[in-house]
């Protein structure tokens, strides 16, 4: 399996080959302008010291500050930061937003430390990092296991250190912090809206069958969505479990068993009609639409000729390998990429940033009003261009990502 650096840069070379660019920009492409190390230090409960390693991955700023998120998990390192952050820049410039890609991540599972130590960890990442962030120079925000009150920890200490409280520096902070209204689904309702413009050239302007990988920000709340315009989810799964509905689970029932035991395990014990099914089996299985929301590399050249989705709508970043994609398009499933699919969470991330900048604060309905025809501009545009370059969608996006940042550089 391919790391995800790697995956990134595979994607950048066919690019590359599609279309002809400027030699510059590509080999400006290719490395990020900067990537740091940083160690924490954190006083743990029992009174030890222990070290934890943190990244940022500022990636390119020619269109604005790095925008993107910080990641908490076991296996984050920096070549998945590197990247997302890559990933990032190409997004910025895919939905028009005056930002630039960056990412940033610790190596931790954060299930495993309490609260307080959690919070010192936080802290202690900003700590490290404060010189190089700022409302003007680097805006981070959550992505996998990290939260609003997370955000609220590091806005309060950047606060602390450089006496700036306008809270600009990071976004998807609670709303009692100054967060944006709507920035908690954005990511979800964003790709529904992207959906929603290419349903029909997709084949899809039909109640549809949706198989959804992952159950956290991005998954749980598309399973809302979706369901909420009148879809079926038929199956949903996190990292333990997974479980089927082939006439459609109740969204509102499964998410009150996770919330109430932490995993979807047991769910299908007392559901008529619900079985358990592992991820191998979601990605596979047939359906309308496949969303993966969890991680990267699910699919990839071993599974992608098992897949029997009509198209797939990426919302978590990266999931789908290089030689994935090629399997992929010629069994003409289309992929809707990350880089547009999930682009509503830096759009309104960009919202809460501008509202902080103008002390503002806009509705949940200004927000969705804003995000809405951003979201259905961008997805058409995705789509004649890869129409013209006879391409798939990814290829369209990073196309009209890179001669937009090529302009401005
Ligand atoms: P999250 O931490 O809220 O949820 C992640 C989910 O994935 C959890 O349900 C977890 O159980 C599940 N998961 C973890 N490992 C898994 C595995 N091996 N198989 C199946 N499920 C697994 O994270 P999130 O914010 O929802 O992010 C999910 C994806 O979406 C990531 O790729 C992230 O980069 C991307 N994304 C998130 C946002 C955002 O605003 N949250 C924005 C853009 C992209």
């Amino acid at each position: 399996m391919q790391d995800p650096f790697s995956n990134a840069m595979a994607q950048l070379n066919k690019v590359a080959k599609i279309k002809s660019f400027g030699d510059d920009i590509i080999s400006r492409l290719r490395q990020p302008n900067r990537d740091i190390k940083v160690s924490i230090p954190v006083r743990m409960d029992d009174g030890t010291l222990k070290i934890f390693e943190g990244y940022r991955v500022e990636y390119n700023n020619v269109l604005g500050p790095y925008k993107g998120g910080i990641r908490y998990h076991a296996s984050t390192n920096i070549s998945e930061v590197k990247a997302l952050a890559f990933w990032m820049s190409l997004k910025c410039a895919v939905i028009g937003i005056p930002m630039g890609g960056g990412k940033g991540g610790i190596t931790v599972d954060p299930k495993l430390l309490s609260k307080s130590e959690l919070e010192k960890l936080s802290r202690g990442w900003v700590e490290k990092l404060s010189d190089i962030l700022g409302p003007h120079k680097d805006v981070p925000a959550p992505d996998v296991n990290t939260t609003a009150e997370i955000m609220a920890w590091m806005a309060d200490e950047y606060g602390k250190i450089t006496g700036d409280k306008t809270g600009a520096v990071i976004t998807g902070k609670p709303i009692e912090s100054g967060g944006s209204l709507g920035r908690d689904t954005a990511t979800a309702q964003g790709g529904f809206y992207a959906f929603e413009a290419l349903k029909e050239k997709l084949g899809l302007n039909k109640k549809c069958d949706v198989a959804i990988q992952g159950f956290g920000n991005a998954g749980a709340n598309a399973a809302e969505i979706w369901q909420a315009a009148g879809h079926k989810i038929v199956a949903v799964s996190d990292s333990k479990s997974g479980v089927c509905n082939r006439e459609g689970l109740n969204i509102e029932k499964v998410l009150q068993h996770k919330k109430a035991t932490g995993s979807l395990f047991g769910f299908s014990k007392d559901e008529r009609g619900c079985t358990d099914i592992t991820n191998e089996d979601l990605l596979e299985m047939e359906c309308d639409l496949l969303i993966p929301a969890a991680f990267e590399n699910v699919i990839t050249e071993h599974n992608a000729d098992k897949i029997h989705a009509k198209a797939i709508l990426e919302l978590a970043n990266g999931p789908i390998d290089s030689a994935a994609d090629e399997v992929l398009f010629k069994k003409n499933i289309t992929v809707v990429p990350d880089v547009l699919a999930n682009s509503g969470g830096v759009a309104v991330s960009y919202f809460e940033w501008d509202q902080n900048l103008k002390n503002e604060h806009w509705t949940r309905d200004e927000v969705f009003e804003k995000l809405q025809p951003m979201m259905a501009a961008s997805a058409n545009k995705v789509f004649e261009t890869a129409k013209i370059s006879n391409t798939d969608l990814r290829m369209g996006a990073f196309i009209l990502a890179i001669e937009s940042i090529e302009q401005n550089q």
